[in-house]
């Protein structure tokens, strides 16, 4: 290596442009390749487009939910304009994209436009956008090339009534019946997001309950609160295909049954973007279905390359593709470095009410693999929460049987995204519920029930 590094990353997502950002604070040469914008899926198609969408099916959840608490709504229903909302989705997104961008290259990194691939010899090769080749050499090479969605052959979607999760912002109109399929965290979001907007939806479900991996009393409340609002879940339904019927679409599942529905949004999991890097002449190994073997410093099967984000499949979070980017970096130019631990990662899933989580599950506490106390509180006893006329919901708490150390938790309720970081802290500092407990909440809060949640485990034996 010369004096300074050279560093080619390929991908703009999260992976890639956390990754860009730290190597250029550590002095190194860094040339960023990205395809299809600066942002990458997250940003563009996945992430921030679903949250903005679910920001305003958020509001419209309130509102309907408001009765209780005093307000006459008339007779008029607050009704959704889709195209406006779905512009907005847009140009928020693209705002997104340019502002990332500009970060990228304000930190001095170079940016080149096209699809990139790793060649023997430290080599990379682009295919600009514009046209033409450009060849370089690096000493790091990232790969952060991201994944895409999962397409059934049986299932294809056509833009207009069977949708992607990268398509639904096309849509001018309301869906009149939404079939999703899928219900794993995208498919549950989308179908609560839609139910909310008032679309008639129905979530078709291979397993026996909607979100097989996550927390089994966050699931159940979940479909409860499917079930109260009409949003129909169709449990141990597997759909074999998805068909154009005149207007609309027909599911036909594997036992015979078909749905009908004016539009289908498949949401059945992601394939990496893993072909056509060159992985096979550099010695990078995959695994069976294509991601790229990492280990916990983000480091592939051949020296001097790494990988992060999707493409690694090592849990499909923005936040996780950004660490383990970074972790990348640190790696390769020599800063302290701390290998990933999936077990301080928190999680969310933006239904309503939203489900966040971090560290060891109650699964795995049940199952015996740690040696840990539980306490679930229910929100429904939370001052705060009966002000606000929230009646959904709970915190669990879990801490290690003999020190008291937090190990996990999950929280259920209206932005349980931002109330797991408690939680998350305690879990990432290992503090105990004895600190927890003689930590101040704001009186009256809804963390007031997570320290509600450690004085009792403080309490017990
Ligand atoms: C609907 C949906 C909602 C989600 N919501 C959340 C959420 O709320 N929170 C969360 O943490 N995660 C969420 N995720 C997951 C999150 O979007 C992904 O984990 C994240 O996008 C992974 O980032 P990445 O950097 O690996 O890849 P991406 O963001 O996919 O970026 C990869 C980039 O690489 C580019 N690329 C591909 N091949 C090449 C090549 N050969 N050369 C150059 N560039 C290339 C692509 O065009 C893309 O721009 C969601 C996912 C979906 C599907």
């Amino acid at each position: 290596m010369g004096a300074v590094t050279r560093v080619a990353i390929l991908g703009g997502g999260p992976g890639g442009y956390e990754a860009a950002l730290v190597a250029a604070q550590l002095g190194a040469e860094v040339t960023l390749i990205d395809r299809d914008g600066v942002g990458g899926s997250t940003v563009l198609t996945d992430c921030v487009p679903s949250k903005t969408l679910i920001a305003t099916a958020e509001v419209l959840t309130e509102v309907a939910e408001s009765s209780e608490l005093g307000l006459d709504l008339g007779e008029e229903a607050v009704r959704v304009d889709l195209a406006r909302v779905n512009a907005r989705v847009m140009r928020l997104a693209r705002a997104q994209s340019a502002d990332t961008e500009a970060a990228v290259e304000r930190s001095g990194v170079r940016i080149v436009r096209g699809a990139g691939r790793l060649a023997p010899g430290d080599r990379v090769i682009v295919d600009l956008n514009d046209g033409g080749t450009e060849e370089f050499i690096a000493d790091v090479a990232l790969l952060a090339t991201g994944a895409r969605p999962r397409i059934l052959p049986d299932a294809q979607p056509d833009g207009e009534r069977i949708l992607s999760w990268e398509q639904v912002y096309d849509l001018d109109e309301l869906p009149e019946r939404l079939i999703v399929v899928g219900s794993g965290v995208t498919g549950a979001e989308f179908a609560s997001g839609y139910n909310a907007l008032g679309a008639d939806v129905v979530l078709v479900s291979s397993r026996d309950r909607v979100l097989p991996s996550e927390d089994a009393d966050a699931a159940r409340v979940l479909e409860d609160v499917f079930a109260r609002r009409g949003l129909t879940v169709l449990s141990k339904s597997r759909a074999e295909s998805v068909k154009r019927q005149g207007d609309g679409v027909l599911v036909t599942l594997s036992d015979g049954r078909t749905v009908e529905g004016s539009h289908c949004l498949m949401a059945v999991g992601s394939v990496p973007n893993t072909e056509n890097l060159g992985l096979d002449e550099c010695g990078i190994a995959v695994d069976s279905r294509g991601f790229v073997t990492v280990d916990r410093v983000s480091r592939t099967s051949a020296r001097g390359v790494y990988a992060a984000g999707d493409c690694t499949g090592v849990l499909m979070l923005a936040s996780v593709a950004a660490m383990q980017g970074r972790t990348a970096m640190w790696h390769a130019l020599g800063d302290a470095v701390r290998p990933l631990d999936m077990k301080t990662v928190a999680a969310n899933v933006f239904t309503a009410p939203e489900i966040a989580t971090v560290g060891w599950s109650q699964a795995a506490i049940d199952a015996g693999e740690i040696d840990a106390r539980t306490v679930k509180l229910p929100l429904s006893t939370n001052a705060r929460a009966k002000m606000q006329g929230i009646s959904d919901g709970f915190v669990k708490l879990f801490c290690r049987t003999g020190t008291g150390i937090v190990v996990g938790g999950v929280v259920v309720s209206p932005r349980a995204s931002e109330l797991i970081h408690p939680i998350s802290l305690a879990v990432e500092g290992s503090l105990t519920v004895d600190q927890l407990a003689r930590t101040f909440a704001v009186y009256p809060s809804l963390s007031g029930s997570l320290a509600e949640a450690s004085r009792r485990l403080r309490h017990r034996d």
